[in-house]
């Protein structure tokens, strides 16, 4: 993820597939291969700050945003960001680091006491239960409400900014109702109405959805900003190779490692 200036943003997977089968998700489809190593994680960094190395420029962000839920592999996952920061190593700064997770709590406790100040993503989705159960059946064990708390506690206990990844799915989650609905839950828990809202247009493919028109979905960014909530509609870098968030899937079961 090249940026113009001095960021180099690299986004890494934890697992080789993913057990969660969120519904919009082509990785979800696979299903869960294994989950990768802590030195496949580094080494996916490795082979970007190579690259750019020729150039004169270093990987400056890791995003852990590839296949597989990195808080069900949080020794591997835990053992490369020390790996990340460690001055002797790549020295990335933990601010610089960010971890996406579907709302695995009791991961995000568990990252919140350790005592690195790394950026949290949570994939939201829906406002209510039956909408994001419907489209992701962790649902079923962590709620809405259990999922907004949780990212609250990490807000507190760590002084970072949480931003909600939100996938906008026409007819599912994308009315202004529901805009007003999510406003009104992030802002219910105190220390999360300073989160950051990503607001991401479904990219077609799994599950079979369709992505809202560009009136529909600036009308829901709209709702969130006029209830003070910074929102962004961000536009997915790599859908023109399948390889946007929810879209990294390995052709015909060959090994591999998405970055
Ligand atoms: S969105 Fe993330 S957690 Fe959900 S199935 Fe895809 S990779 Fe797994």
């Amino acid at each position: 993820m090249p940026h113009h200036g001095a960021r180099n943003a690299v986004c890494v997977s934890t697992q080789a597939g993913c057990p969660m089968a969120c519904a919009f998700c082509a990785t979800g489809e696979m299903g869960l291969v294994r989950n990768l190593t802590a030195a496949e994680i580094v080494d996916q960094i490795r082979h970007w700050q190579r690259e750019l190395a020729s150039n004169g420029e270093r990987v400056s962000h890791v995003v852990y945003m590839g296949m597989g839920e990195p808080f069900n592999n949080y020794d591997a996952t835990l053992a490369s960001v020390r790996s990340l920061i460690d001055p002797e190593e790549f020295g990335i700064s933990p601010r610089r680091l960010t971890i996406s997770t579907c709302g695995v709590v009791p991961g995000i406790d568990a990252l919140g006491s350790e005592g690195l100040p790394i950026n949290l993503a949570v994939s939201l989705h829906a406002p209510d239960d039956p909408t994001r159960a419907r489209i992701m059946p962790i649902n079923r064990k962590w709620g809405v409400e259990d999922v907004l708390a949780a990212a609250a506690r990490y807000v507190k206990r760590t002084k970072r900014r949480v931003t909600f990844e939100y996938v906008l799915l026409a007819g599912v989650n994308d009315s202004v109702e529901t805009a007003r609905a999510l406003a009104a839950a992030i802002v219910r828990h105190g220390p999360t109405k300073d989160a950051h809202v990503n607001l991401i247009p479904y990219n077609p493919g799994a599950g079979g959805f369709r992505r809202p028109s560009v009136e529909r979905m600036e009308a829901f960014t709209k709702v969130l900003q006029e209830q003070g909530i910074a929102a962004t509609l961000r536009i997915s870098k790599g859908q023109d190779i399948a390889a946007g968030c929810g879209q990294l899937k390995v052709a015909e079961g060959k090994a591999a490692t998405a970055v």
